[in-house]
């Protein structure tokens, strides 16, 4: 199937984008450095929220990158657009709209 590969080839991309910005939200955060150098208290609020902010991004891309593993091994498995819960096709315009799927509708919304 040649649009395999093509899929493959996006999800790692995918993955490797996903992989390069965990890293760059890992990194030790220099910003402690500045504070307290003429900043004003709203300044360093916003700084506490931003990184609040950037914590729950990173968390969120950790998820991401999770599935989108989870859905290269399916391709290589061969049980791509297949539901990981319930082994149900997953709808294909789901999986056209996020082709990093791996549980059909209905599961996804029960594992929230
Ligand atoms: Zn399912």
């Amino acid at each position: 199937m040649a649009e395999t590969a093509a899929l493959e080839r996006e999800l790692q991309a995918r993955r490797d984008e996903l992989r390069a910005r965990i890293a760059q939200l890992a990194k030790p955060a220099e910003r402690g450095a500045e504070l307290g150098f003429g900043k004003r208290i709203g300044d360093g609020t916003t700084e506490a929220v931003s990184r609040l902010t950037d914590i729950g991004v990173g968390g969120s891309l950790e998820v991401s990158e999770a599935r989108v593993t989870r859905a290269l091994a399916k391709l290589a498995e061969g049980s791509y657009g297949r539901c990981d819960m319930c082994g149900e096709p997953i709808a294909p315009a789901r999986l056209a709209a996020a082709p990093d799927s791996i549980l059909c509708i209905g599961c996804a919304q029960r594992a929230v």
